[in-house]
This record gives structure tokens, sequence and C-alpha cells, in this order.
């Protein structure tokens, strides 16, 4: 079984510690969340992948890392200051803000129509910069990396003598002080963005979009997200940003929420370098730019063989990492049942659910909704009680759900069936898993297992530079488990034949066969399966 919710992704995140919301301890931060252990290696290999395509395995294109500040001038002329802005209703009757284009005339939280009428709300967060906070001092937390880019374009190339095409490609933080946050990493305040800039010779603009489609495209599939779940939007005329020319947002197939932007792939011709260019008469620019008296540099290009200067046309492909984490994750996720469980226990799992939902109805500690939410996955785990039994965590992790007391008595019923019967599983492709291989001693307490299992750890991560972990905390079935859950492809041990022969036997995640092969080879056989 695929993965069924946001939830069930958001609970095992938080269970086996990819993602924690952030500041926890005080009770959080809306909109903000941390990547744990895992999560920060599964994000760092989501963006060395990226920068492995879409840079190394290019001759076109350049890196850069630019300031999350920046002069505050890049956003008045970038338009940001002017328009990027959402639409904010309030609610007359609970006082609570919301996205006017995110709901349906009705506040979500008390169903009330009282609604004020929509007021654009900028979504740039202001720090102050310096000691004295005057009006004027100070600067915005960048929503996009992109204007790094676009302000560095004439360092670029003076610096690498590059010529068109060519692209800059930039991965970093950026900050949109977005009304309702929601839907776990989602929509967030706080985010890292993956973006290219492409420069092309006007003209061609056309041809370089429908072939950073394509490219992209390749991308997602090789990193598990198949075409079969996007869907590409071309976003009509009336629904364009001010600098687009013309935009296909890929839209991905989300659990819970259905078809959502994971990428914008945007033409936007030659406005951002003609916004942020001086003498701008002389430029000939097509789009339609405010007037720059700021700027001290002209961002043209001078075309050689024509002897003339050209502001370049752009393409940008620009991805989320934290919607990809999710894509990933949602497409990786499965529920397996490794042996049915006997009759007599599902009926034990269905009458401790069916109590379960009964107190649920009747709570009063619950809104409406929650209520709703809750119950609706209750029926639906009941319907397919054999298969959807895993999905009675990620119900009890619903809000609210957790008040209901009998929830404790539901969880202990399913949790020794859940261990017996099923396993969770996240087919990642290996290169992105965030350990590649775990190792383990048949004994624990045997010096010879422990010593040689330890030694393949270190020579694998130290000398291979792979993930690796050492786990000696259960049995071996228990073991498989738990990295079977985060992902792991190669599960090692080292049992009593290991130490006559140095050969150590190696489980296979997905098919979870195993083979014997010398230890020596480890490196090898890890390395050819995880490209
Ligand atoms: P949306 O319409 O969903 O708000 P957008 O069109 O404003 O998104 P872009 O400005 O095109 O988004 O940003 C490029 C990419 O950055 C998006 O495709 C998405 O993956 C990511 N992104 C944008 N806003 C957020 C956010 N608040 N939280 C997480 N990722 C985001």
């Amino acid at each position: 079984m695929p993965a069924a919710s946001i939830e069930q992704l958001a609970s095992l995140c938080k269970r086996r510690g990819f993602i924690f919301p952030s500041s926890d301890i005080y009770g959080g931060l809306q909109g903000v969340f941390d990547y744990g252990p895992l999560g920060v290696e599964l994000k760092n290999n989501i963006i060395n992948a990226w920068w492995r395509t879409n840079v190394y395995a290019r001759d076109d294109m350049e890196g850069l890392d630019a300031a999350i500040l920046m002069n505050k001038l890049v956003w008045k002329y970038s338009g940001h200051e002017e328009t990027f802005n959402d639409p904010l209703v309030d609610c007359r009757a609970c006082k609570g803000r919301w996205r006017a284009d995110h709901i349906k005339g009705k506040c979500p939280s008390c169903g009330s129509s009282d609604l004020t009428e929509a007021r654009p709300f900028n979504m740039m967060f202001k720090t102050a910069v310096g000691p004295v906070a005057d009006s004027d001092s100070f600067a915005y937390l960048r929503p996009e990396t992109a204007q790094g880019i676009f302000a560095n374009f004439g360092n670029v190339l003076s610096s690498t003598s590059r010529k068109l095409p060519f692209g800059i490609a930039q991965v970093g933080k950026a900050f949109r002080n977005e009304i309702n946050p929601r839907n776990f990493l989602f929509r967030v305040r706080e985010f890292e963005q993956m973006e290219i800039e492409f420069f092309v010779m006007p003209g061609t603009d056309e041809e370089w979009h429908e072939k950073w489609l394509e490219s992209r495209l390749a991308w997602w599939e090789s990193i598990g997200v198949p075409r079969s779940k996007i869907q590409i939007y071309d976003v009509p005329k009336d629904g364009l940003a001010h600098y687009s020319k013309r935009t296909y947002d890929l839209m991905y197939d989300y659990p819970t929420l259905g078809y959502e932007e994971i990428e914008g792939i945007a033409s936007r011709s030659d406005y951002d370098l003609g916004s942020h260019s001086r003498d701008q008469e002389n430029l000939n620019i097509s789009a339609k730019v405010s007037v720059n008296r700021d700027s001290v540099a002209k961002l043209n290009y001078y075309d050689q063989p024509n002897n003339r200067h050209v502001v370049p046309y752009v393409i940008e492909p620009s991805a989320g990492v934290g919607r990809c984490f999710l894509a990933v994750l949602s497409e990786a996720y499965d529920e397996q049942m490794v042996k049915e469980p006997s009759a007599d226990k599902l009926e034990a799992v269905q009458a401790a659910l069916d109590t379960y939902k009964k107190s649920v109805s009747r709570s009063e500690k619950l809104s409406p909704e929650q209520r709703d939410a809750i119950v609706g996955q209750a029926d639906a785990i009941s319907a397919e009680l054999s298969v959807r039994l895993p999905q009675i965590e990620s119900m009890l992790a619903l809000p609210g759900a957790d008040s209901i007391e009998v929830g404790k008595k539901l969880r202990g019923v399913t949790q020794p069936v859940v261990d017996e019967f099923y396993r969770t599983v996240l087919h990642l492709k290996p290169h992105l898993a965030p350990v590649k291989v775990a190792v383990f001693p048949l004994k624990r307490n045997h010096d010879g297992l422990v010593s040689m299992a330890k030694g393949i750890r270190t020579d694998l991560q130290i000398n291979a530079d792979m993930r690796t972990v050492y786990d000696d905390t259960g049995a071996i079935g228990k073991l498989y488990r738990r990295q079977d859950e985060i992902g792991t492809p190669f599960c090692v041990t080292v049992d009593f034949q290991s130490l006559e022969d140095q050969t150590v036997t190696i489980r296979d995640r997905d098919t979870m066969q195993q083979e014997r092969i010398k230890s020596s080879e480890l490196e090898q056989y890890v390395r050819e399966r995880s490209r």
C-alpha cells in the first residue's frame, strides 16, 4: 500500500527522525520545520542529485551561492515589493486570517461567511540591518534565490567568459510569510529552493523552454517520481506572474492534496536582466520594466559574431527541496503484509478500533472537523482491515486523536500485530537513501562478530564514503524492519561463517533476498547497485 495521507508520512518522519517541528520544546513555530538525523541525509542526497544532473553532467552550467540578505533595491526592481502579494481576508466571527484563494468563501475554522474584502498582503519578511532601526534600515529575507543569480549575472559572465546559452544554478534558503502554512512540508515559511537561471539568445527561448521541461521531467523520473504522477500545467495568461512570458507548472499527485505544484518552469524573457540594468533605453528590452536610476550595471551580453549587445532571455526551472522531499517519500512509501494475521488477531484490532471510533464520535473535546477526519480514516481502515491495519498509527497522529483515552488501548492491541505481520518500507532510490548499508553481528556479545561488523562499518563509512550504521540492539528480523522503514537498501550480517571465510550475508531491501559474498567485495557490490 503506498502512502495514503500526508499524516502518514509526517508520522513516519517524526518517529524515525526525518523531520521535527521547529522549536518543539516551546510549542513550535508555525510553518517551520527542522530536518533530523535521517532528514538531513535525504535532503542532502536530493540536493546532490540535482546538482550532479544540472551542473556536473552538463557543460553549460556554473554554480553560485548568493547571500540571503541583499540590498533592498533588488526587491524594488525585481517587482517583489509591489507584486509579491497574496490576497488576505479576515473572518469577522472568529478573527481567523486566511488566503482568499485557498478558501471557498467560508472560514475553514468556524464556517462563517462573514469575511472582509480581500486585501494584498506582501509575503516578504523584513529584518533590521545595523544598530539603528529606523524606517530605512531594513532588508528583506529573500523570497526566492533567483534574484541573487540575476544580480551576479555580470560577475559570473566576466569571471568565466561563458558564451550563450549558459546557466547558473543555486540551492538555498527562501522565506515567505505564507498566510496559512499547512500540509506539513508542502507550504512552509522557510524552505530551500533549487533554481536554475538559464540565459539564452532572444528568439531561442521557446525552444529552450521545451528542452528544460523534458530535462526536468527526466530528473524527476531519475529520483523515483514518475512522469505518470506529474501533470504539466500550462499556466493561462491571466495567471502568470508579473515576469513571466509563459510558465509550465509541474503538478505532482500528493497524497491528501491531489495535484499541486512541485516545480515551476518559467520563461522570463529579458524582464529580470532588463529590470536591474541602467541605461535601459539603449538596451532594446522587450519586457515592460520600471525605470531604473539606481543600478550601476548594464546586464547585457556581447554577441561577437553579430557585433551587437543583447539582453539575454531567461528560462527558470525552480523546485522546492521540501516539496521534492515529500514527493520522494510519498513515492517510496510502502506498507506490506509479510504474513496474513490470524482471524482472532484481526478481530481484536477491529473491536478496539470500533470502541475508539465510538469514543471519538461522542467526544466534546474534538471539533466537528477533527471528529470527521478521524472517523473517516477509521472507516476507511475498517473497510480493508487486513491491508490497512498499519494506518491506525497515522490515524492516531491526526489532530486531536491523542486526546481520546481508548486510543492507548487501540495502539497497544495494534502495535504487536503490525510488528509481527507487516513491514513499512521506503523503496528509495539507493543514491537517495539516508543510510546505504546497515551492519549487524549475529550475536552482540561475541567479540569476534562485533569486531568484524564494526570493522566493516568503519571501512564502508570512512574509507568508501558511504553512510553506514552498526546496530546490535535487537534480533536480526527486527533490525531488518527498522532499516526497511528508513529505506536502507542493504543490510549486512556477520555470522560465524564470516569469521571462518570472510564472507557475509547481504540482504536486499526490496526483494528481501539474501546473498553471501566476500566482505572485501562489499563496497563494489553496493556501489554497482546504488547508481
Ligand atoms: P504556490 O503557488 O504553491 O504558492 P509558487 O508558484 O508561489 O507556489 P514559485 O514562486 O514558483 O512557487 O516557487 C518555486 C518553487 O518553490 C515551487 O514550485 C515550490 O516547490 C517551492 N515553494 C514555493 N513556495 C513554497 C512554500 N511556501 N513552501 C514550500 N515550498 C515552496
